[in-house]
């Protein structure tokens, strides 16, 4: 089998975007402290030995047989992801799942800077199996970030209601809808790290490239690029912002007309169904 080549295409480069992400995820306030964690599905295409020469036996939070053999690099549990870029692969462990599916070979960095993964690791394989499985995707990028804005607003009854949120975040700029036409989806709080918030995300995450967790942050995907996720974060925060810019100045704008926004996508050939 001849190796694809996926979108980003070599180990360094995917390591080096994701302390990229990091850094940006950081100066727009979504990653305070250690909050959020990424994860980039490779496949099989990339050696990891050189980058990440130790290796133990892990348990997996649930068994991924369809991905047997292919790997995954994710966050280490605590570390800032503001301080990703300076040395990836210190802050990121490599996952290469096991025949069967149900444990997997974690290989690290001799200068490795945690003890476990990230504990959202439940519903970054579960979303990227079901990508993966549906897709076939050959490369698939999760980023879950706290950003302020967004997670304020979920906290407002009124933007719990998905349709009622997506009209409100998507007025405000022309690239907006543009770089999330199918908006964003919003389920209820669930517990970190609990099933019910994994069995949510991969449900949202089918038929959306964002999920607004009530009450606690985003998780966003590309099958492009790690940057991509962190860019549609950065499009809906925006939109966040600009709404409780609005919000505290006593509504006085209403942002771009629906009519505006048709015309936007119908020049730009977008199929929406928001506005
Ligand atoms: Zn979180």
């Amino acid at each position: 089998v001849t190796a694809v080549r996926v979108p980003e295409a070599d180990l360094d480069a995917v390591l080096d975007a994701i302390g990229e992400a990091g850094r940006r995820l950081s100066e727009i306030g979504a990653s305070e402290g250690a909050a959020g964690n990424i994860s980039v599905y490779l496949g099989r295409s990339f050696d990891l030995r050189g980058r990440f020469p130790d290796e133990e036996a892990i348990e997996l939070p649930e068994a991924v047989p369809e991905l047997a053999g292919d790997s995954f690099l994710v966050t280490g549990s605590g570390r800032r992801l503001r301080e990703i870029r300076d040395d990836p692969a210190a802050n990121i462990g490599c996952v290469i799942i096991d025949e069967g599916g149900a444990s997997a070979t974690l290989r690290t960095s001799p200068r490795r800077r945690f003890e476990r993964l990230t504990s959202e690791l439940n519903s970054h394989l579960a979303v990227h199996r079901d990508r993966i499985v549906t897709t076939g995707a050959r490369f698939h990028a999760l980023v879950h970030a706290q950003p302020l804005y967004l997670t304020y607003l979920s906290h407002v009854e009124a933007y719990q209601d998905e349709a009622f949120l997506n009209r409100h975040l998507l007025r405000w700029q022309p690239e907006t809808i543009v770089n999330l036409p199918d908006g964003i989806r919003v389920v209820p709080f669930c517990v970190p790290g609990s099933a019910q918030l994994q069995a949510a995300t991969v449900e949202a995450l089918r038929t959306r490239c964002m999920v607004l967790w009530s009450k606690h942050g985003v998780m966003s995907r590309s099958d492009t690029s790690v940057k991509r996720a962190c860019d549609r974060i950065e499009y809906a925060e925006t939109g966040a912002r600009y709404e409780y810019l609005n919000l505290v100045n006593g509504e006085r704008a209403s942002g771009l007309s629906a009519e505006q926004i048709q015309a936007i996508c119908s020049s730009l050939g977008i199929r929406q169904g928001i506005f």
